[in-house]
């Protein structure tokens, strides 16, 4: 039969599935033989139970009657009985911590008789025990009655006026509770139920129900906790810390959860109870000040803090009471930290001989890293925010606005700093952020392009910042409360909260990302970091390799520790003054204008390549044949049909425009690129070929690897591998040749594609848009936040690789390539490459390395070091 509840003698802190974190810990505490008020917990299964079906399940009632009862036994007093009353508190805690967005309900069992008793059992004090009393009333009639709890403030108020509510006397405290009744009364049609067992048995639902409060449910999307954990329901004993000034409540961490440091933190409040010490009603003490005022619990609580240290190897975080000078513990878990705190506290616990440095691998995360690499506004400073968008990229980011990309690089030219702001940013603004400090766009979501790429670039981004209305003609832009922002005026955007501030926020450096960049380690943090890094690099099986195009970003790649280039993405070499040969390429009219064309393009190609293999210096460079559609270097179709129609248009202009109309797709996701591209267009790939081979000739141990995109069957990859190959002969250069894979059907063909390629790449992003059958650009706007309420998935598939769908069709083309060609090389790059879970699921697929953007390099480090220990997980929430 079903066990639904279990003493607090019973848990221990690995049934937090269960128990939930608090109970779970608070059994653990107990078995620890540390002062916890005795108790049991209903379990969350019990809650699951209940949610589902409305009620509670067979048996919950009786298990929880014979807990009760034993308790009952054990302090020789049973629940609200009048002369000597148990009474108890009814808390919520699920499995991961929510701090305040569940409930609970403290004094249970006090009613118009029992008052008296627990007056009594105070040696007479009847002001706490109507204390008490009102408290109970408060937090019922709010959390189980859903009374509107303002009510219940504003009568304590006008009752209160000037004075702490520790000056009301006992016949005050008293009347408060007859207009508390009246209150409950009014609102609820009923008497406020007297009845203690009653009181505990709709508490519980309360808590129950408390799961499903729009807080929670709000706070659970934002942490991504999973929707249908439930909580379980902790019955535990009252201790009270409102008895006098020989009684108090606090909250303490085992050391600062900002830095790390060791030392007391924590907060006190003399004859308070629960919820007074982080409610702000009075003014706190430093737990430090205990020691004056009780220093035999101070002591102890300093005792205790040490062994749960010791115990949890890591840092707690406390709720306790002091009841007339004897002291309780409440609450512990392993406490919630800054990035900065969780590196240096795991290498301060390997110092001190509690953990070992693998296992400080494990206790930090790629995000918590992540983090400490983008610089930050000071928070000390007083901030005008003027909007909110999404927090597309981290990092802060201060300059004057501009709206053009030419003006962008024509001011970062003279030395300033600039704020690249449009509706939405498309290919041709790259130069402008590139030479942007930041980038803030009006449209678009977290993978608009905005988006994508400045995260590519480690570059500060906020995106969709819908209040503003942006006006690109105008060269300014409004925000609520008629604020106009013009060019060269000054803001501030925060990409890690999507915040915009007016005017200049001060900026702080990342120290981490200067480390990186070659900095010798000079403080406790960059320390930490330093170490850790260096251990999650030789545990590590995952090469890592970056995504990098110029001869810049291969350098900071190198810099960061990655060990080549996974996507060399070639079709930025058509940009620019080189648009105009990419033109004539598609307007030619026979194999001549056609070649010529082609002939015209090598030469930059080579150059281009001479330097990203200089930079990598004998590291291998995976370089990408061209992939994108060509229309998309052609003009727009609006702006040459209005060039054409006006009669501004020269003959080419009018060819361009027959030629943008001819090669228009409906769906160019799906339409002519990538190895298609090299089929149809006769020479396009053998000039890109030729380049590669001619550059790797110029520079000493180059190791170039050909990389042909978009395969879906092996009579493509075999058509454009001949070619390739005749090409490195002919040339006496040595290079592999191998394939994405990104369609579905390569995947699945992925044996018979492994016949024709040296090495895959998984090309995620395209797998993922193809395996879903979602156009990225489309559905991302459109309904993806939908989704996300709805809980279809947890977290977009393409921030985060889908194991279900798109990792199955990776693990077959794995498992099938490998079958055909044993020495097959395996890599991935799409932007999964740098993401935490997705390098997780790349090390169990068995993948040779994942790639990803310069920035992203330390992250995937250190997620491959925590991957090669099994039992972590990606996230240490
Ligand atoms: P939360 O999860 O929001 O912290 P808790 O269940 O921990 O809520 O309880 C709220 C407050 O009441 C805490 O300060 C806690 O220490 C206090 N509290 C809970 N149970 C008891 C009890 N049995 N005796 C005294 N104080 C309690
Ligand atoms: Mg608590
Ligand atoms: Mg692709």
């Amino acid at each position: 039969m079903a066990k639904y509840v279990y003493d607090f003698t019973e848990g221990n802190k690995d049934l937090k599935d269960l128990l939930g974190g608090k109970g779970a810990n608070l059994a653990e505490m107990t078995n620890l033989g540390l002062p916890v008020p005795p108790g049991f917990t209903i379990t969350s299964e019990a809650c699951r139970h209940y949610l589902a079906e409305g009620a509670v399940p067979d048996g919950l009632e009786r298990e929880v009657a014979e807990h009760l009862t034993a308790m009952e036994k054990r302090m020789g007093k049973t629940l609200g009985q009048a002369d000597d009353p148990l009474l108890v508190s009814v808390r919520s805690g699920a499995k991961f911590s929510m701090p305040g967005m569940m409930e609970t309900v403290l004094n249970i069992g006090l009613n118009d008789e029992s008052v008296h008793g627990l007056a009594k059992q105070a040696g007479g004090n009847d002001r706490f025990a109507w204390d008490s009393y009102r408290r109970l009333i408060q937090m019922f009639g709010k959390t189980v009655l859903d009374i509107d709890g303002e009510l219940f403030e504003h009568a304590l108020e006008s009752l209160k006026g000037d004075r702490q509510d520790t000056d009301l006397g006992a016949a005050e405290l008293q009347g408060l509770v007859e207009t508390f009744k009246g209150i409950v009364r009014d609102e609820t049609g009923k008497d406020f139920p007297a009845d203690p067992r009653e009181q505990m048995r709709l508490a519980v639902m309360a808590v129950f129900d408390s799961w499903n409060a729009p807080r929670a449910i709000l706070y659970r999307r934002q942490e991504r906790i999973p929707a249908d954990l439930g909580t379980a329901v902790n019955i535990v004993a009252m201790v009270f810390g409102n008895v006098g000034n020989d009684s108090g409540t606090g909250v303490a961490f085992t050391r600062d959860p900002g830095s790390g440091q060791q030392g007391i933190y924590g907060d006190y409040l003399q004859n308070a109870q629960g919820e007074d010490v982080v409610a702000g009603i009075r003014n706190t003490i430093p737990l430090q000040e205990l020691e004056r005022l009780d220093k035999s619990s101070y002591d102890e609580l300093l005792r205790i803090m040490e062994t749960l240290e010791n115990h949890y190897r890591d840092l707690c975080d406390i709720e306790f009471t002091i009841e007339r000078g004897k002291l309780w513990m409440l609450q512990t878990r392993v406490g919630k930290r800054t990035a900065a705190a969780a590196f240096c506290i795991a290498t301060q616990l390997v110092d001190q001989g509690l953990i070992t440095l693998d296992e400080a691998v494990t206790r930090v995360t790629g995000d918590q890293l992540a983090q400490l690499m983008f610089p930050r506004f000071d928070s000390g400073t007083e901030k005008k925010k003027i909007a909110k968008g999404m927090n597309a990229s981290p990092g802060a980011a201060v300059g004057k606005v501009v709206f053009s990309s030419a003006r962008a690089v024509e001011l970062a030219g003279q030395g300033e700093d600039v704020i690249l702001v449009r509706r939405e940013t498309n290919p041709d603004d790259l130069s402008g952020m590139i030479a942007a400090r930041g980038i803030l766009t009006s449209r678009g979501g977290k993978t608009s392009h905005a988006a994508v790429v400045a995260r590519g670039m480690g570059k500060t981004c906020v995106c969709g910042a819908e209040e503003l209305e942006v006006s690109i003609g105008e060269r300014r832009f409004t925000a609520p409360g008629d604020i106009v922002v013009n060019e060269g005026d000054l803001i501030s955007i925060d990409g890690t909260t999507g915040e915009v501030f007016l005017g200049e926020v001060p900026v702080v450096d990342s120290a981490v990302v200067e480390y990186f960049e070659g900095r010798e380690p000079d403080d406790d943090l960059v320390r930490a970091v330093d170490r850790i890094m260096r251990r999650a690099d030789e545990v590590r099986r995952l090469g890592v390799r970056a995504n990098a195009d110029t001869p810049d970003d291969a350098a900071r790649a190198r810099r960061f520790g990655g060990e080549g280039i996974g996507l060399c993405r070639t079709e930025h070499m058509f940009l620019g003054e080189r648009r105009q040969l990419v033109e004539d390429l598609v307007l030619a009219s026979g194999e001549e204008e056609r070649q010529a064309a082609l002939d015209a393009l090598e030469p930059l190609q080579k150059a281009d390549f001479v330097g990203i293999f200089q930079a990598m210096e004998g590291q291998p460079v995976t370089v990408r044949l061209i992939d994108p559609p060509l229309h998309e270097f052609l003009p727009d179709l609006t702006d040459l049909s209005v060039k054409v129609a006006t009669g501004d248009g020269n003959d080419k202009d009018r060819k361009l425009l027959g030629a943008v109309k001819r090669l228009h797709e409906q769906n160019p996701m799906l339409g002519l690129r990538g190895v298609r591209l090299g089929l149809v267009i006769p020479g396009l790939f053998a000039m890109q070929v030729r380049a590669i081979a001619q550059a790797a000739k110029e520079v000493p141990g180059a190791k170039p690897e050909i990389m042909i995109p978009l395969v879906s069957a092996v009579q493509e990859l075999e058509a454009v591998r001949e070619e390739a190959a005749g090409i490195l002969a002919d040339l006496g250069v040595e290079a592999l040749i191998g394939t994405m894979i990104e369609t579905p059907r390569a995947a699945l063909t992925a044996g018979q594609v492994a016949e024709a390629a040296q090495f895959f790449s998984f090309g995620t992003n395209d797998l993922t848009q193809m395996t879903w059958g979602f156009s990225r650009d489309d559905v991302e706007a459109a309904f993806f936040s939908r989704y996300l309420e709805l809980g279809m998935f947890g977290v977009s598939p393409f921030e985060t690789l889908d194991r279900d769908g798109v990792g199955r069709l990776v693990t077959i083309a794995v498992e099938e390539g490998r079958a055909a060609r044993p020495d097959l090389k395996l890599g991935i790059c799409g932007e999964h490459g740098g993401d935490p879970d997705s390098v997780h699921f790349c090390h169990q697929a068995g993948l040779d390395y994942v790639s990803c953007s310069p920035f992203r390099i330390p992250v995937a480090r250190l997620e491959a070091g925590r991957a090669a220990f099994a039992e972590c997980d990606s996230d240490t929430r």
